[in-house]
Formats: structure tokens, C-alpha cells, sequence
């Protein structure tokens, strides 16, 4: 596998990163996960927009978006791959111990990964743990991950694939990788950006492409919804058929159906909308 690092192509094997990353050491870093069609990447420009907010956010250097772009290419031509995944990933570069940020110059590194075909529904479990709607690093993609690791292994010791959060108000925010959408008397909501959850591009793209509404929802409204569904880049739309204890028979529902029909139409006809 060829990564990109440190300006060009290097194999995966050999390329290195110094252990005094602040990526590592303190999670001072950010990242983006871009899925690929046939060596193409899927809303790109979108995920650009993103790395670069996040940059802004957490105070990194801003990163060269072209030299990005090329990495992404010379990526996905040297790793065939009919359906992939970047992860693009970019961190304040290393400096000594103590350092407040690396002295070297950032650190970029393009990798493709393949991605697990995903089942069209699944289930879900609420953590009791919030995200913080008004935070340092709300609405930031950063690689300071592990809360989401422990709420996806609590997710997944109850036979599930995603583990929804609340915010500080009790109010519905979105999962560890992926954003939620619930179906109220036909209509589609999804909770606002101001409710703490990441600015998903999936989620973007759904609410653009079937008119979904976005609104403060209360957390007992997973109990009641008529359909639930899940977005994020690995999972585009995906229903879901268990929340807790509660399953949902008849998944996907016609308005989830209708959802997923709609984004996959639209995302086949143009790979960067
Ligand atoms: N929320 C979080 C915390 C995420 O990490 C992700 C994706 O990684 C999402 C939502 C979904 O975002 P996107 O649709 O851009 O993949």
C-alpha cells in the first residue's frame, strides 16, 4: 500500500512518523474520511472545506488544500480500488516533549483503506455519556476519538454498530461516527448543528436532497419515532431497526426507503455535490 507523507508516495510498511507527533501525544490533530467510487473521491471539496475548518478551529496551521488534493490522487492511483476510503489526517507536526506544538511543520498523511460492505439497517444504543454542544472542539473533526471508542464498544457488546449521544440539555446529537435522522408523522428531522453534533457532509447532503428539517429533539424521541436512520460517508443513509430495547419492525420504513433511494440517485449522478 503506497500513503502519502512528508510530500510523496511512501510504502505503508516503511513510512514513519515521529513518536513526538503532537498527533499522538496530545491528539493534536484533525482528519477526514472521504469515501472513493472506482478511484474517485465522493465530495471532496466538501471534505476540504471541513479539514480546513477544523484547522481554523483547533488553531493548526492552514493546510495546503492542492497539496492535499494531490496526495488524495496520487493515492487512489497507486492503490486500485473499486470502493475505498481516505483517511486524510493532519496534526500540529512534532517538537520536543513539552513542545506546544510540533517545531517541524505539520504533518500530512493520505492513507486508502477498503470499505466493509454495510448491512441496510442496523441497531443502535443510547450511551449515557453527552457531548458538549458548546465546547472547544464541538463541530470539529479532530482525532481526539476516544470517547467515541469506549461508546462504540459499549455499541457493540450489545450487538450493535452505533451508540447515539445527548447533549448537556438532554437534547438528541448524533452518534460516534455518524449523525441521526428520525421520522415524525411522515416528516424527516434531524437535530441542528447547534445541538453539539460534527456538520456531518452526509448529513448535509440528505438534508439538501429530501428536505429534512432541522430540530431540537427531545432524547426520548428515539421511543417514539416512526423510523430512525443513520448518515456518515461509510454508511451513506442506513436504516435502523433496534434503538436500545425498542426494535422497529418493517425497517427501512417507506420514508427511510424513499431517503436512501434519493441519496443514492443523486450521489451516483455527481461525485463532488
Ligand atoms: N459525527 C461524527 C462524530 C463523525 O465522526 C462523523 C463521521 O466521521 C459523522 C458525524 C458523519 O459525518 P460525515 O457524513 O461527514 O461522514
Amino acid at each position: 500500500m503506497k500513503i502519502w507523507l512528508d510530500g510523496g508516495l511512501q510504502d505503508s510498511e516503511s513510512a514513519r512518523v515521529s513518536v513526538f507527533d503532537h498527533g499522538l501525544t496530545v491528539g493534536d490533530g484533525i482528519f477526514e474520511t472521504v469515501k472513493t467510487v472506482d478511484g474517485r473521491p465522493f465530495a471532496l471539496t466538501r471534505h476540504l472545506d471541513r479539514l480546513a475548518r477544523s484547522a481554523r478551529g483547533l488553531g493548526l496551521p492552514e493546510p495546503d488544500l492542492d497539496e492535499v488534493r494531490r496526495a488524495c490522487a496520487a493515492v487512489l492511483e497507486a492503490n486500485p480500488m473499486p470502493l475505498g476510503r481516505l483517511r486524510i489526517t493532519f496534526t500540529g507536526g512534532h517538537g520536543p516533549l513539552g513542545s506546544d506544538r510540533g517545531e517541524h511543520g505539520p504533518t500530512l498523511v493520505v492513507a486508502l483503506g477498503g470499505t466493509p460492505r454495510r448491512p441496510d439497517s442496523t441497531a443502535v444504543i443510547t450511551v449515557p455519556w453527552t457531548r458538549n454542544e458548546r465546547g472547544a472542539l464541538t463541530g470539529l473533526k479532530t482525532t481526539s476519538y476516544a470517547e467515541n471508542v469506549v461508546a462504540l464498544a459499549r455499541a457493540r457488546e450489545q450487538g450493535a454498530s452505533e451508540a447515539l449521544f445527548g447533549n448537556t440539555v438532554g437534547r438528541l446529537c448524533e452518534g460516534t461516527g455518524s449523525n441521526v435522522f428520525v421520522v415524525l408523522d411522515g416528516e424527516i428531522h434531524t437535530p441542528p448543528v447547534a445541538s453539539g453534533c460534527l456538520a456531518g457532509i452526509t448529513r448535509a447532503l440528505a438534508v439538501k436532497w429530501t428536505g429534512a428539517t432541522e430540530t431540537d429533539l427531545p432524547m426520548d424521541v428515539l421511543q417514539r419515532a416512526d423510523e430512525v436512520f443513520l448518515t456518515s460517508t461509510l454508511r451513506d443513509v442506513q436504516a435502523v431497526h433496534r434503538v436500545d430495547e425498542r426494535e422497529l419492525p418493517g425497517t427501512p420504513g417507506p420514508v427511510t426507503a424513499k431517503a436512501m433511494r434519493i441519496f443514492d440517485e443523486h450521489a451516483a449522478a455527481d461525485l463532488d455535490p
